[in-house]
């Protein structure tokens, strides 16, 4: 009997680890995932000054000491090289107060 509780056991971590390798913020439903560039990003009130974004996209984001999060003047110069990580700082963003345009909306 214990044999077959460990095989069982065994098949059942096979079958998790793809469960477990998904990143979270792939099964959020706003996850963004196009091509269209980038046209604006601006942040809504709200924010927590968690730095989250900042470590994501420094280029665009800075959350200065106690202080809402800004996005930084010549970041737009970056929105092209930079939009999967500006998504991605959008996805993840505790408090969903990140705000992207993209050309066509
Ligand atoms: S991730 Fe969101 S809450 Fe955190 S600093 Fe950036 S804008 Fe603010």
């Amino acid at each position: 009997m214990q044999a077959e509780i460990d095989a069982f056991s065994k098949r059942a971590r096979l079958w998790l680890l793809p469960v477990a390798a998904i990143r979270p913020t792939m099964l959020r439903r706003n996850r963004t995932v196009t091509d269209t560039p980038i046209k604006k990003v601006w942040i809504e009130e709200g924010c927590i000054s968690c730095k989250l974004c900042e470590d994501i996209a420094p280029q665009v984001f800075e959350v200065p000491d106690d202080e809402d999060c800004v996005i930084k003047p010549d970041a737009a110069t970056h929105f092209g090289p930079l939009s999967e990580d500006i998504d991605q700082a959008a996805d993840d963003c505790p408090v969903e107060v990140i705000q992207v345009e993209r050309d066509g909306d």
